[in-house]
């Protein structure tokens, strides 16, 4: 028995095609499955009998369990979802000016170890199947009806850290029969797994690619972000400038304001230093306050000062604005857990 959400349209095709009949019918699935959202073999008309009664036997369709959906004063929604081996996964709805932003987890707890992120106080404790991420997208466009626009893979976990399922759960959300979100509304956020970004430049599709910096140096970077003592900044930047020439897409850095750690004018000139010349677009997030560890946010006023400063330098930045805070639904506050 297969998954039907693990599969591309390559696999589909693959199936067909072991089972001797036409390529074609993986165009019909799809749209069946994402476009018409069917769930029941038996009621894709299009598709006969005696192949529906093969495909039946041959994959399940499965579902996602949601726990809780807790709604946010901004609209933002944080779905806790139970896998059926009973892992805890969250997902978050936001509402932009552009349309519905989902932000999908792709590992069950993370091993990064950032010393500021709630997701990984869980280590991982294992991928999450294409099927799983996909289901995140279908389950929560069943349950509130909207139509999702926009994907960030920046949920919980390292999404180049299950490099292959992310690839095609891309592959999947873009089929232009299926939920068809564009290629350039689809990003994926990685810590630095330098090697990854040497292969992702060969990926076909026009995804953003957004960097997690949160340092300007690795004396800085090494403390707060232990991927940096594997790869560190010269290391990630020469990754970075290797994507932009293959691909000539923007590179986004996002940035973390900790109050008194890495948001000093010190730091600010270091990473207009860094981003000089590089077509980069830097995204500040104020930092989202975690339970078990000291950091603080910055203040508005050195928010302004750093934001100033990058500004003065001629770097392309903004300050983002938060969503979902009061419900633990903003930057690393996802985790694998059942809180209340
Ligand atoms: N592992 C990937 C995907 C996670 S994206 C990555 O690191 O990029 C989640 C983003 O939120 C990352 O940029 C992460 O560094 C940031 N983040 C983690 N904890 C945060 C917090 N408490 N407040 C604000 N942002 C946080």
């Amino acid at each position: 028995m297969f998954n039907i959400y693990d599969s591309t349209e390559e696999d589909f095709n693959n199936y067909f095609l072991s089972i001797n009949e036409k390529t074609f019918r993986s165009k019909q699935l799809i749209n069946w499955l994402y476009r018409k959202k069917v769930t029941d073999f038996y009621l894709m008309s299009d598709i006969k009998k005696a192949l529906q009664e093969k495909l039946n036997q041959d994959f399940i369709i499965p579902s996602l369990e949601c726990i809780t959906k807790n709604i946010s004063q901004d609209g933002t929604t944080k779905f806790l979802f139970k896998l059926a081996d009973e892992n805890l996964i969250e997902t978050v709805l936001m509402h932009q000016e552009y349309g519905y932003s989902l932000c999908v987890t792709s590992q069950v707890g993370c091993n990064m170890g950032c010393m500021f992120c709630a997701s990984g106080l869980k280590k991982k404790v294992r991928n999450l199947e294409v099927a799983e991420m996909v289901l995140q997208v279908l389950t929560v466009e069943q349950l509130t009806g909207v139509k999702i626009t926009h994907i960030v893979v920046m949920g919980i976990g390292e999404p180049f850290d299950n490099y292959l399922n992310l690839l095609k759960f891309l592959n999947i959300v873009n089929h232009p029969l299926g939920l068809e979100i564009g290629q350039r509304h689809l990003t994926v956020s990685t810590c630095g797994l330098v090697p990854k970004i040497y292969e992702f430049a060969e990926f076909p599709l026009q995804v953003n690619l957004a960097i997690s910096l949160h340092a300007p140096n690795n004396e800085l970077r090494n403390k707060l972000m232990p991927i940096n003592k594997s790869y560190n900044i010269e290391e990630l930047f020469k990754a970075l400038k290797y994507y932009y020439n293959k691909t000539n897409r923007r590179i986004t850095i996002e940035y973390i304001l900790i109050n008194n750690v890495n948001d000093n004018q010190k730091e600010a000139r270091e990473l207009a230093d860094l981003l000089r010349g590089m077509n980069a677009y830097v995204n500040l997030i104020p930092y989202n306050e975690v339970l078990e560890n000291p950091f603080k946010r910055s203040t508005i006023e050195r928010q302004r000062q750093f934001y100033d400063t990058l500004k003065k330098q001629g770097i392309n930045v903004t300050l983002r604005k938060e969503q979902g805070s009061d419900i633990a639904a903003a930057c690393g506050q996802l985790r694998s857990k059942y809180l209340q």
